[in-house]
């Protein structure tokens, strides 16, 4: 059965002993591959769960371990202990495994056959203390993982799982995430810097720079034929403004644009590249900020930041992953003004023009306006309002010692007066548990304004991916008050410089 992160494998770990005997492992056997084999055929579980023979002493655990570190397609294991698996078999595989472990708790059976029970039952199905003594050796080796209790034919139990195994997905992704930036990041802008040195060792992804120019020369190589055959699918896929149809007037300006396009494209696809960054500043020969360029990349799944910010761009990537086949769509996001009526707050975001098309709320417009920023001719950009519906909005910044994610559960809304005059894509929304202290919280937690905004994914995938990084992630939903979040803040700055060590 294909699944929605296709490639993406979980492998299944069941945990036992040789004392049981032939007869009791092979049951443990069947029954595991039961459980693995209904997570696997659940449609609400993304990636293909894929069963292990049984553990039952502590090389074949280490080996199971190692396998799974090397092998590419393997984003986490599940470990079950079907029996009692005496937890010092599992000391050197745990110590040894580098891959994200959900450690779910279960039994082959719903109900306890009450009136037939007798020892071989019980002798067969001791998950209820065989994973208490798993959790132990899990915490004293200190291994992060999540763990989840119920019985799989339970929809939340496959829900939780597939949660996590999209969040696992995710940070495979960025283990080996390769990001272009053309430029640096905006001049004397704070909050986009950060270590990159530091981010690939935690997170994997890989930053580098490559010269304006070098993207502008495959820009002006691109052949006139392709860029007339991308003029016919924007004509085709949008509502194309008149005055850029073919033989109008600024039909060349959309020529441009689909040369920028073909070029970024090609180099991005090149050099093995899923995120890039653009900066106004640092245009070289490019004859107009690329805007439809970036907003049709980023809805193919590419990651963006615009002015540098290489962060929000690995972020981005990372979620368009971990969304994959989920209804919604994920783009990059700026806070930009406000409305700030009592009783009716609300955030209207948008950014000079690379907001993706997949939050679009039907079909975008594609036009071209004046830009009075990069100086340069005016761009061609997608035009739309983002579809209404329950959303987060998640910034990363580099603190100097460590990295923060904050997520904000917002409601994105239908705009409520029409927007005639304002040329680029936006989205509004109401922040829960409200503007005022939304706000606040993302002020006093020094967050970013460049975020990357999701109606697919939830506080839950995020919450998985930042407990899988190690990165601390501050959330602000319906149940934030500034009282507790401010001394949230104070004992994540503890708890944080602890937990690294010396
Ligand atoms: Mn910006």
């Amino acid at each position: 059965m294909s699944k929605p992160l296709e490639g993406r494998q979980v492998w299944f770990l069941t945990g036992s002993q040789g004392l049981y005997g032939e007869d009791t492992l092979s049951q443990v056997a069947e029954q595991s591959q039961r459980i693995a084999e209904t997570l696997d055929r659940d449609p609400a579980v993304a990636v293909e769960i894929v069963w292990r023979p049984v553990l039952t002493d502590a090389d074949a655990i280490r080996r199971a371990c190692l396998e799974a570190n090397s092998a590419d397609a393997c984003v986490g294991l599940i470990a079950w202990m079907h029996t009692f698996s005496p937890a010092k078999m599992w000391i050197a595989g745990l110590d040894a495994l580098r891959k994200p472990l959900l450690h779910l708790h279960t039994q082959a059976n719903v109900e306890l056959p009450w009136h037939s029970i007798d020892m071989d039952f019980m002798n067969l199905n001791q998950a209820a203390h065989g994973d208490r003594e798993f959790g132990y050796i899990q915490s004293r080796v200190g291994v992060a993982r999540k763990t989840v209790a119920g019985h799989v034919s339970d929809p939340d139990v496959a829900a939780r799982v597939s949660t996590w195994a999209r969040a696992a997905a995710g940070r495979a992704e960025l283990s080996g995430l390769k990001l272009a930036r053309f430029g640096d990041n905006m001049r004397d802008v704070a909050v986009t810097e950060g270590d990159k040195v530091e981010a690939q060792l935690r997170f994997g992804v890989s930053v580098n720079t490559y010269g304006v120019n070098d993207l502008v020369a495959v820009v002006d190589a691109t052949d006139d034929a392709d860029v007339t055959e991308l003029t016919k699918e924007y004509e085709d896929t949008y509502r194309l403004a008149p005055e850029l149809r073919a033989g109008a007037e600024r039909h060349e300006s959309l020529r441009y644009a689909a040369r920028i396009e073909l070029g970024l494209r090609g180099f991005l696809e090149q050099g093995g590249f899923k995120a890039f960054t653009t900066n106004f500043e640092d245009l070289g020969g490019l004859r107009q900020l690329p805007g439809l360029a970036v907003q049709r990349l980023m809805g193919d799944g590419y990651g963006f930041g615009g002015e540098g910010d290489w962060k929000t761009a690995t972020l981005l990537r990372t979620l368009k992953v971990t969304a994959g086949g989920l209804p919604g769509g994920t783009s990059f996001m700026e806070d930009y003004t406000y409305h700030l009526e009592h009783g009716r707050q609300l955030i209207l975001g948008a950014h000079m023009l690379e907001v993706c098309p997949s939050i679009a709320s039907g079909t975008p417009s594609c036009q071209i306006h004046p830009l009075g920023i990069g100086g340069r001719e005016d761009p061609v950009r997608l035009v739309f309002d983002a579809e209404p519906g329950p959303a987060v909005v998640v910034g990363l910044a580099d603190l100097g010692d460590r990295f923060r994610l904050v997520a904000n559960e917002v409601d994105v809304v239908p705009s409520p007066e029409p927007l005639p005059k304002l040329p680029v894509a936006r989205a509004v929304w109401k922040p829960r548990p409200d503007l005022r202290t939304s706000a606040e919280a993302w002020l006093t937690a020094g967050a970013p304004h460049h975020t990357v905004l999701s109606g697919a994914v939830g506080t839950d995938e995020i919450d998985d991916l930042a407990e899988m990084l190690g990165v601390e992630l501050l959330v602000i939903d319906a149940d934030t008050t500034m009282r507790r979040f401010t001394k949230e803040l104070r004992w994540n700055q503890a708890y944080h410089r602890l937990a690294q060590g010396f």
